[in-house]
């Protein structure tokens, strides 16, 4: 097999933007990826059961994100921003942009004149004693468990403290033909310049030296390369090495495998859901919650699935329920049906309606239990007070042969995101041009 000059190591979007990027300055790519698709963690369900595309991961752009929208814009590629009504289900009662936390503006006042990082838990703990402060408590840990998907016992105060002073809710979009057409575009623009992508070649082996590596695969096959682009999940590689998908180094990276062990990486359980109406928009529902609820995008509540939404402003018979945080990491080992189960009684409390009666209307189903999947083993990464220093040993080349890339090395403010991992990408092929 020819060898070539930079071996990309998965094919989601930060080793496709890296290959993307490479290709494009003339060098020779060869990307392997253990599933029979591209996309990683950004999956659009193109089949005929669901509405248009069904976005199984990744699905909104979070904000004016620079790399992202480049792209798009370069790709031809439109889309469209995301706007409907914010409401909240609790203690039998639907709420109309129900608002902030309360507590909120107390909680960043503190946050805002803390100087030495901690973890949610302990701030929560140290700052708000009072017994007065068990529901913000409560709210807060479930909105870091719930959009970071982080475990409150180690995720980073600070992080969050930037993430929350940057958010961006104006700026929301859905991307027309859903992520899948980015990551066609960059698959093709790879082939289009001579790179090869290798589908179901999960890399199980990883012997290096300086300016020479190969990689075995599950079915023993090898390739070679002057560098490596290691672009693996964070929970993939964090894995233990008998497990499927991770990958053995030969010699060890020391220092870089401890670093990988200090970062967080969330879990997440995404569950879509297409009835054969809305039957959130119907009359039933407006007497049940005293106002229409047909524009509502976003609905949460203490329900065990306890995030959903729709795919407002479009109304299409297709609800997306979201749980985040450790109690996705303890529902790892249940049935795709057992959560079935656990998201239709959830709508049945909300919505005061059987769950034989949903199952009833229901026309298709997805669970897509992300940390159960080998290849991917969680959501997302989530800062802990350790990642900045597990940043600098990882942005640093091993030998200038090994590079790492993915959305958790990204230290900007759309931390998690698709747009992290193309910045990543991009970064890191910059990185090997000038190198
Ligand atoms: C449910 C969910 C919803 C999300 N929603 C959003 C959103 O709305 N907006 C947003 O911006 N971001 C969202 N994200 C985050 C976003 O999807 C990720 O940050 C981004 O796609 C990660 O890209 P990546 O290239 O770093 O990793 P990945 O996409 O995970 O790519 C890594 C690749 O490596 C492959 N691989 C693993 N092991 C091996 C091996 N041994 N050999 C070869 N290949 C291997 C994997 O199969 C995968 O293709 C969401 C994520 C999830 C899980």
């Amino acid at each position: 097999m020819e060898k070539a000059d930079v071996l990309i190591i998965g094919a989601g979007a930060a080793g496709l933007m890296a290959a993307y990027t490479l290709a494009k300055a003339g060098k020779q790519v060869t990307v392997l990826e253990a599933c029979n698709r591209t996309g990683g963690r950004i999956h659009t369900l193109g089949n005929s059961l669901f509405f248009k595309q069904a976005e199984v991961g990744a699905e909104f752009v979070h904000g004016q994100l620079p790399v992202t929208l480049e792209l798009l814009q370069q790709a031809g590629i439109g889309y469209s921003p995301i706007d409907g009504e914010m409401w909240q289900y609790r203690n039998g009662t639907f709420t109309k942009n129900a608002g902030m936390i309360e507590g909120w503006d107390l909680l960043m006042k503190k946050l805002n004149a803390l100087k030495e990082d901690t973890t949610l838990d302990a701030f929560l703990e140290t700052h708000f004693t009072d017994i007065k402060f068990e529901e913000l408590k409560t709210s807060v840990r479930r909105y870091a468990a719930g959009y970071d998907t982080s475990d409150p016992a180690r995720v980073s105060m600070l992080a969050l403290r930037n993430e929350w002073l940057h958010e961006d809710d104006e700026h929301q979009y859905r991307i027309e033909g859903g992520y899948c057409a980015l990551i066609q575009y960059l698959a093709n623009e790879v082939k289009a310049n001579n790179g090869q992508i290798y589908l179901n070649e999960p890399v199980t082996e990883l012997h290096w030296q300086q300016g020479n590596a190969k990689v075995i695969t599950a079915e023993q096959n090898s390739y070679e390369a002057d560098k490596v682009i290691i672009a693996l999940p964070l929970g993939v590689l964090q894995a233990p090495a008998n497990q499927q998908g991770a990958v053995t180094f030969y010699p060890p990276i020391v220092a870089q495998a401890e670093a990988i062990q200090k970062m967080g990486f969330g879990a997440i359980i995404k569950v879509l859901l297409q009835f054969d109406n809305a039957f959130w928009e119907d009359e039933i529902t407006e007497q049940l919650a005293g106002e229409s609820l047909k524009d509502m995008l976003f609905l949460f509540s203490d329900e065990q699935i306890p995030t959903w939404w729709t795919q407002a402003p479009a109304h299409v018979p297709l609800l997306t329920g979201w749980l985040g945080g450790t109690p996705a990491e303890e529902w790892k080992a249940l049935s795709p049906e057992e959560v079935l189960t656990n998201a239709l009684q959830s709508l049945s409390n909300i919505f005061n309606r059987s769950v034989d009666g949903l199952k009833e209307q229901l026309v298709a189903w997805h669970v897509a239990n992300w940390t159960a999947e080998p290849y991917t083993r969680g959501s997302y990464a989530y800062d802990t007070i350790d990642t900045p220093d597990a940043l600098k040993v990882l942005s640093q080349p091993v030998e200038d042969t090994l590079f790492f890339t993915g959305e958790y090395m990204y230290s900007g403010t759309a931390m998690g995101t698709v747009e992290a991992a193309l910045t990543s990408g991009q970064n890191v092929a910059k990185q090997i041009m000038n190198s």
